[in-house]
């Protein structure tokens, strides 16, 4: 199939809730991705923080031709080998998180992570941020603050509030003996990237300690080395009662995870469950991953490139930039226009990047990004923020599945 055939009939028969690219990925290597006519584009994206490890790590990809050829489905009432492997492994990464619930995505772990809460704490109240991304399912979706993803849905979940990010002092007013949890990301990823003070971090943990609500983190995009360390959290020297985990988590192939902590009681058999949670082919894959993480180091090579990529982003002088964050290899440039049209210029300079609300772009390259690969992303960069982008360009609302929102404020 050519590019073309790919593109038309994936517009006729696609269920519509996607932005569709005019590209057609046809396969990937390392921070590499390849068009259907072979034409190479440097991957800023990572599938929104899934490829971490690169595109076809062969490490990954003979895990998963082995098991594949062994044992691909094995419900989680018999044990396995595989899965015995990575439940050793995934809880030997957080001290004091030494139990593990297995499923196949983000939200998954979410809507877990928020039942687990519920029924161990027997109470009903869940407390999560403004400008907070936890999924697209009903719990997650509650969870999730921007009107974009809830808008028409409703009735939502009962029980959730939203306070503001990184306020102390909200999150203090908020919690209360009727609150299950208080839900976080440490750096909030499609609300705009912005990473979570470490003092509001330590404040989370002791006012949920005092009022007897638990404290769980979204670590579904921060994880795996994303930001410089293991986890986010362990910027931070704060455990956690749960942790949920997904997207590179098995180095592709989809998988999502619930790190569980002492204080989470009354689990029981048939209280929930899922068909594929565990396979042995996705362990296998992410016994693999975490392996490759390890021997790669890539907690470290995120922090070191996240500083020489930041380093160098700081230093473009172009007024069309309001601030550049972020932690490690997970970047957000807040510019005073929409993103959208900067977004598209570099996909024209074959670069792919995210949007993270409006205007912000984001930067979520696999973590073996080489240093040449970040020079020339700089380079684009720099030529795409200091040029000027037409007028057709600024009414492209919506990029990269996510869209733009238009109901983001910077400072919700
Ligand atoms: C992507 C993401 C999710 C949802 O994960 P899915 O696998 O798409 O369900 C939840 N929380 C955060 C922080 C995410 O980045």
């Amino acid at each position: 199939m050519n590019a073309n055939e790919i593109i038309e009939i994936e517009n006729k028969h696609t269920s519509g809730v996607y932005a569709k690219q005019t590209l057609a990925i046809v396969r990937g290597q390392g921070a590499s991705l390849f068009d259907a006519d072979g034409v190479e584009y440097l991957d800023c994206s990572s599938g929104h923080g899934v490829a971490n490890l690169g595109h076809a790590h062969p490490k990954v990809a003979e895990a998963i031709y082995k098991q594949a050829s062994t044992l691909i489905t094995l419900f989680e009432s018999f044990p396995n080998d595989k899965r015995a492997e990575l439940m050793k492994k995934i809880t030997s990464l957080v001290d004091g998180l030494d139990r593990v619930f297995l499923c196949n995505s983000g939200t998954e772990s979410v809507e877990a992570a928020l039942k687990f809460a519920r029924i161990s704490t027997g109470r009903k109240n869940i407390i999560a941020a403004m400008r907070a991304f936890h999924g697209r399912t009903y719990g997650s979706l509650s969870a999730t603050f921007n009107k974009k993803y809830r808008e028409g849905f409703e009735p939502l979940v009962p029980g959730f509030g939203h306070v503001a990010y990184n306020n102390i002092e909200a999150l203090d007013k908020a919690v209360n003996e009727e609150t299950a949890a208080v839900i976080l990301e440490v750096v909030q990823g499609e609300g705009g990237v912005y990473p979570a003070s470490a003092e509001y971090i330590q404040a989370a943990r002791r006012i949920c300690d005092e009022r007897g609500a638990l404290l769980i983190v979204d670590e579904i995009q921060t994880g795996f080395g994303r930001t410089g360390k293991m986890f986010a959290i362990q910027h931070f020297d704060v455990t956690p009662d749960m942790l949920t985990c997904a997207k590179s988590l098995a180095g592709g192939v989809p998988m999502g995870a619930v790190l569980i902590g002492h204080a989470i009681e009354n689990l029981a058999p048939g209280m929930h469950g899922s068909t594929f949670g565990g396979n042995p082919l996705s362990c296998a894959a992410a016994v693999a991953a975490l392996g490759v993480i390890e021997e790669e180091n890539l907690p470290h090579q995120a922090e070191v490139k996240g500083v020489y990529l930041m380093g160098k982003l700081k230093r473009i002088e172009s007024p069309n930039i309001r601030e550049v964050r972020g932690l490690g290899l997970m970047i957000g440039i807040e510019m005073k226009q929409k993103a959208a049209p900067y977004i598209k210029a570099l996909q024209e300079k074959k670069i792919i990047a995210l949007n993270a609300g409006m205007t912000v772009i984001r930067l979520l390259p696999p973590l073996v990004i080489s240093y040449e690969q970040i020079d020339h992303l700089v380079e684009a960069l720099t030529e795409v923020l200091n040029g000027c982008v037409t007028d057709e360009r600024m009414e492209t609302g919506v990029v990269n599945g996510y869209g733009a929102d238009k109901r983001i404020k910077a400072d919700e």
